[in-house]
């Protein structure tokens, strides 16, 4: 009997998974691997929320592996070690797993490839799984990547892309290949109170729902704070238990301005990857340097720490602040103002910000929070990295009736749109009743100091 071993990483789908339908194709049965790595914890992207999230994909991945008469492998350690076990054990002579696109991910690639083939086995890694256009697949003459998103998108509007596929029928796993008990949800503390539903299932259950009453108006309704109307699927792609290859061919059949727009954030998304590809460094080191000496834990502590704790004196930061942390999950409107915030208006560096949003975010991935957290900052691939988005200006045109802030800042409720976004204009008694701090700063303060900051003394 020949057998292969897929290594499910960011992938964690039965729907349109190339590494399992080639291990399918390639032998009678197949080893659904997937490896608890301590070293993902030490690196800090296993937190509270992510690991929740992880724990409902893994037992729904486990669950449609049973109902196709397999079941999903899971075990704790190091990786490269635990893939050699188990492909030993099961004696499997392929081994396929998903493209990466992190510096983690890929030298790991590399070590596990070596000490495969040091066994006499093989690794085949299957690229268009966890993206739509590879990195590398387009780039510009001269350059191993973009660093403009609009020349990029037109190239990989262009790339012809694999049809997706279903899901086996039936999956067989060597019975004798141990596996561990699978991780509990309810088991992990410090969780948001309100973090959504993981796994392919309701991953799919949230397409269908979406294309049905979402999709044709996403282009009108994305930025407004309150609708609340964006697809929600950020978390699904991150764990791939929705292909984006998929995503984008489902949106193509729809047509139409929301399902055109929906393809260009996931454009966005490759974008993204395809700089990190090119420039791992980028993940903590400024991909284009202004030159800025940044405030920092030490020298802003006060500022930080009433910005983590949505506690600014803006509505509509604090409110955003407090939905990341109750929801695990920040409105992209709402992510490009509490950003430019820390990183223009208090000018902070940006690392500190995208730190505390990596721990929270269910959908938190470097490639997009860092690359995001600089395009916001001005030192990624913005062409405009002086903008500064004014959180009052752009919360009277978000957040007109101040339904976001009344949602999040329940401080604020009683107070009606344009006030509740200037709540330091009320006087006397009015303002003394709010239980609800003065601004941390000044805008016009701010806007000083960063415009100093980037342009040097006059
Ligand atoms: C400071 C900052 C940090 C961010 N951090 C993350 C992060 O850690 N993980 C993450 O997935 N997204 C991040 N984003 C991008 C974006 O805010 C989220 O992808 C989006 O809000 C998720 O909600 P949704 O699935 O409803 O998105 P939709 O608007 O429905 O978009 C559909 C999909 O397109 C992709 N997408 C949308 N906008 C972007 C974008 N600007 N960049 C890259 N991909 C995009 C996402 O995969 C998203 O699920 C960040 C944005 C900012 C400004």
């Amino acid at each position: 009997m020949r057998v292969s071993l897929v290594l499910f990483t960011s992938d964690l789908r039965l729907y349109d998974h190339p590494p399992l339908r080639a291990a399918l194709t390639s032998a009678d049965a197949v080893v659904p691997l997937f490896v608890r790595d301590p070293a993902v914890a030490a690196a800090g992207f296993a937190t509270p929320n992510r690991n929740a999230f992880l724990a409902d994909c893994l037992a729904d991945l486990d669950a449609g592996l049973r109902e196709r008469g397999g079941r999903l492998v899971v075990r704790s350690g190091e990786l490269v070690e635990e893939v050699c076990r188990a492909a030993r054990e099961a004696d499997a002579d392929e081994v396929h797993l998903s493209a990466a696109h992190s510096r983690f991910a890929t030298r790991r690639e590399e070590r596990l490839r070596r000490a495969l083939e040091s066994d006499g086995r093989r690794l085949y890694v299957h690229d268009a799984v966890t993206v739509v256009v590879p990195p590398g697949e387009v780039t510009p003459a001269g350059s191993d990547h973009f660093a403009v998103f609009t020349p990029y998108l037109r190239r990989w509007t262009q790339v012809r892309l694999r049809p997706a596929t279903g899901a086996p029928r039936r999956v067989h796993v060597p019975d004798h290949v141990r596996g561990e008990p699978l991780p509990a949800r309810g088991a992990v503390p410090g969780v948001s109170p309100a973090l959504p539903a993981g796994g392919e299932s309701e991953g799919r259950r949230r397409v269908t729902a979406y294309w049905r009453g979402g999709l044709d108006a996403y282009d009108e309704v994305r930025d407004d704070l309150a609708a609340d109307a964006t697809s929600k699927l950020s978390a699904h792609l991150h764990f791939g238990t929705l292909s984006p290859v998929e995503l984008v061919h489902l949106a193509r059949r729809r047509g139409g301005a929301g399902a055109e727009a929906l393809v260009r954030q996931l454009a966005w998304r490759d974008f993204h990857r395809q700089v990190l590809a090119a420039r791992p460094d980028a993940a903590h080191t400024d991909y284009r340097t202004r030159h800025d000496h940044w405030r920092t834990e030490d020298s802003a502590r006060e500022d930080i720490e009433a910005w983590r704790q949505g506690r600014t004196g803006y509505p509509v930061i604090d409110a955003a602040m407090r939905q990341l942390r109750h929801e695990g999950w920040m409105h992209n409107r709402a992510r490009l103002l509490a950003a430019s915030f820390l990183s223009k208006t208090l000018y902070v560096d940006w690392r500190i910000g995208a730190a505390h949003f990596l721990h929270w975010l269910v959908d938190g991935d470097v490639a997009n929070n860092q690359l995001n957290w600089q395009w916001v900052a001005g030192t990624g691939t913005d062409t405009r990295p002086n903008r500064v988005l004014n959180p009052v200006t752009q919360a009277k045109k978000y957040d007109p009736d101040g339904a976001y802030v009344h949602r999040w800042v329940p401080e604020l409720r009683d107070l009606a749109a344009p006030t509740v976004h200037e709540p330091w204009r009320l006087q006397g008694f009015d303002r003394a009743a709010l239980d609800y701090p003065d601004p941390v700063v000044e805008l016009s303060e701010g806007l000083e100091r960063f415009r100093r900051a980037r342009t040097g003394p006059a």
